[in-house]
């Protein structure tokens, strides 16, 4: 049978053989996968989308990922935006509808020296401003921090692993380890709170891994998982690499969403912009992250600066957006009753 029939008929897992035939020519079987991944996540969360604000409030780091723009020893501009700026920033996006906001930040020894105080600080007081569910992305850091951004009220942690490929982890997170990183997510889920892992698409992975990557978000239990292309950065060591064509990160949020029909997926404005949401919703994702207030000095993580100070990475040009695909964006309210589902499903 036909690759394509085994999706429409819903008899189909996901093997390296079948992966590497997604990836490729058959286009009639992407669109299958595509059209099954819209329906699981219409059976879970309907017409609603879940729109995420995004603060990078330090662009200082302490490790040299070799794909990162902001790695350590690229000679590049950054900045380290003071609390009452990132919490400024917060309430902009909560006003503006978002239903997250997510505190981003590169392992800045700066934040490290201060054991993340000022980090907790900053989270304890957006929830009292604004009450908005928060997610802090604050790289690896101790069990005890992780319980502090816990006891502060942050929802989520977000860490990506990038690859379940140890070596090819090695090659892109130079330095780094492979384990601990693991096992600061484990932390986060033992503190009580949900956790986000990742891939990076088009970095020499594999179909072989890929379905390893899709095994290890649920084994470590994920609420949220997210697939992203590498987009080349200027100054890196990978900067020569050709740009991912994307159809890798497509098809791999479709597996996610068919594997995992619970799980919160993201559309990343990161890499393309608002011209890139459609995709992405049509392949299965039901976030939008990477929402960004405008004329702050906020940067973004893959694309620094696109569609940032033209305005359309906010919620207004992404509820637009939506509309011309028959979606909505969900109340935060919606989402707290998604995120209370999600905690009865994963143990
Ligand atoms: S990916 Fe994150 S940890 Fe790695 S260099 Fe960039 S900011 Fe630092």
């Amino acid at each position: 049978m036909e690759l394509s029939e085994l999706i429409r008929e819903g008899s189909f897992s996901p093997s390296p053989a079948a992966v590497e035939v997604l990836l490729g020519s058959d286009a009639e079987a992407r669109e299958a996968l595509f059209a099954r991944a819209r329906r699981a996540r219409a059976e879970t969360t309907g017409d609603k989308i879940f729109l995420y604000g995004f603060v990078y409030f330090s662009t200082w780091c302490r490790n040299d990922c070799n794909f990162c723009y902001y790695r350590r020893d690229n000679d590049i501009a950054r900045y380290r935006k003071g609390p009452d700026e990132v919490v400024d920033a917060a309430e902009r996006l909560v006003a503006s509808g978002v239903n997250l906001v997510d505190l981003t930040m590169g392992e800045d020894p700066e934040y490290l020296r201060e054991g993340h105080r000022t980090a907790t600080a900053i989270i304890r007081e957006i929830k009292e401003r604004t009450g908005s569910p928060v997610m802090v992305s604050s790289g690896v850091v101790p069990a005890r921090t992780i319980r502090e951004f816990a006891e502060a009220g942050a929802e989520f942690f977000a860490l990506y692993q990038e690859t379940h490929n140890r070596e090819l982890f090695a090659r892109l997170r130079a330095g780094q380890d492979y384990n601990g990183r693991m096992e600061s997510k484990l932390a986060a889920k033992a503190a009580g709170m949900f956790i986000e892992e990742g891939v990076l698409t088009g970095v020499g992975e594999t179909p072989s891994d890929l379905c390893d990557s899709l095994i290890e978000m649920g084994r470590v239990g994920a609420a949220q998982m997210r697939a992203m292309s590498f987009v080349p950065q200027s100054g890196s060591p990978m900067e020569g690499r050709a740009e991912s064509d994307r159809v890798t990160e497509l098809v791999f949020i479709a597996l996610m969403r068919v594997l995992y029909p619970h799980a919160l997926i993201p559309a990343s404005l990161d890499v393309d912009g608002l011209s890139g949401l459609a995709p992405r919703i049509m392949a299965g994702a039901n976030v939008v992250t990477s929402i960004v207030p405008p004329r702050l000095g906020l940067r973004g993580v893959a694309q620094a600066d696109l569609d940032i100070d033209e305005g359309a990475r906010t919620v207004a040009g992404v509820s637009e957006a939506l509309k011309t695909l028959g979606l909505r964006p969900a109340t935060t309210a919606e989402y707290r009753e998604r995120l209370a589902e999600i905690s009865r499903l994963i143990p």
